[in-house]
């Protein structure tokens, strides 16, 4: 029987790649559900060659088009209720959660409640809503498989080992285009400069988050969610080929680590594959060409540990973490009005982690829920806004 995939994020980065991997594998994998946000022409293609039942746009008026373009027989639907469709009503045994932000929440949320495997590469819907996403995984008996290729890592070495003897959880991290260079230079780079990523291909937002590592940061707050960790057990390592993905140092000190090439369709493949493995060969013409990067990646093994001083992001997010409740929905949502304001050339690159700080010293302690979880998300992106205000009015510095 083929696992049926409901992808809703599918012309971004991860959903394209879920429906290469899918594409490569249909004795396995069949597409029940689409979900975009814009990229309509890219959505209908898409939904002609993957035939899904439920096609989900945002827009209203992108139905008509996407109706015409679509297979006889797909439902095409838009907003919240064509999200909440495409996870819930598809048949899905597996929802890709791939949307950028908050959008998808409830879809999600839906979809795990009625215990449907979610392969998650939400970021913000882990860091900001991780702890209720956990609870309602665990209540209907959902797995929650990570797509991010460090957590893919951790929760590879974890499988099978008792949750308690595990005395660090690692996360590696490229470093991004400014690891070797010195603090006034990252303060004022330029977007070009932050959108030169040495390792993987991504969106816009992560990339940049890469580059002030706030992207490692949302990362710990992550893993600290899904493997419910404290702060302490979970550290990063800057390691700048990318190579080995996540360590897991065990009480009796022996470390497992994963290792691979960096390529997101594995562990994209193994979320959809989990408990199995994609049978070989995988990808079908290049897997000698991936070996071969494999074997000259991993002669530099190395590991440095980040400076948190050129780098107050990956700060920021473990005092996050550390305060908890509402604060990590805070620092992702004013990252997200920050990282906006750095591209649209409003802020430079080093105000990027003071309008965080700014929105998140203002953000109260108070007990997470799903209602309290708006009202932070709404208050951290206004201060955040006006945090790059007050930096957009003074003169050039
Ligand atoms: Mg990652």
């Amino acid at each position: 029987m083929r696992k049926k995939i409901a992808v809703l994020g599918s012309t971004g980065s991860i959903g394209t790649q879920t429906l290469d991997v899918v594409a490569r594998y249909p004795e396995r994998f069949e597409i029940v559900a689409l979900a975009a946000g814009g990229r309509i022409a890219e959505l209908a293609a898409q939904a002609q060659t993957f035939r899904p039942r439920i096609l989900a746009c945002a827009a209203p008026g992108d139905v008509e088009a996407l109706g015409q373009a679509a297979p006889a027989g797909t439902r095409v639907l838009s907003g919240g209720a064509g999200l909440l469709a495409a996870a819930t009503e598809a048949g899905a045994d597996v929802v890709v959660a791939a949307t950028d932000g908050a959008v998808a929440f409830d879809a999600v949320f839906a979809a795990a409640g009625r215990g449907t495997r979610i392969a998650v590469a939400n970021k913000e819907l882990i860091v900001a809503a991780g702890e209720l996403f956990v609870a309602e995984a665990k209540r209907s008996g959902a797995e929650i498989l990570p797509v991010d290729s460090e957590h893919s890592a951790l929760f590879q070495c974890l499988v099978g080992e008792p949750r308690e003897r595990v005395a660090k959880a690692i996360v590696t991290a490229s470093g991004g285009p400014f690891w070797e260079w010195e603090p006034e230079r990252i303060r004022s780079a330029a977007v070009g400069d932050a959108l030169r990523h040495p390792t993987w291909q991504m969106g816009v937002k992560n990339t940049i988050d890469s580059a002030s590592m706030m992207n490692k940061g949302l990362e710990v707050i992550e893993a600290s969610r899904l493997f419910e960790l404290e702060p302490d057990k979970i550290d990063v390592l800057v390691h700048r080929t990318s190579v080995a993905h996540g360590f897991v140092l065990f009480t009796d000190g022996n470390v497992k680590a994963q290792l691979a090439p960096p390529d997101m369709r594995l562990p994209i493949g193994y979320a959809l594959a989990y408990p199995d493995r994609l049978p070989a060969p995988y990808p079908a013409d290049t897997l000698g060409a991936l070996g071969g990067a494999l074997a000259e990646r991993a002669t530099s093994l190395v590991f440095h540990r980040p400076d948190l001083d050129r780098f107050p992001c990956l700060a920021l997010a473990y005092a996050a973490l550390r305060r908890g409740g509402t604060v990590p929905a805070a620092l992702s949502a004013a990252n997200e009005i920050a990282v906006r304001a750095f591209v649209g050339g409003t802020i430079r690159f080093g105000e990027i982690a003071e309008v965080v700080g700014y929105a998140i010293d203002r953000t109260p302690d108070e007990p997470l829920s799903l209602a309290s979880l708006k009202t932070a998300d709404a208050r951290a992106r206004s201060l955040a806004t006006a945090a790059v205000e007050a930096r957009s009015a003074l003169p050039a510095k």
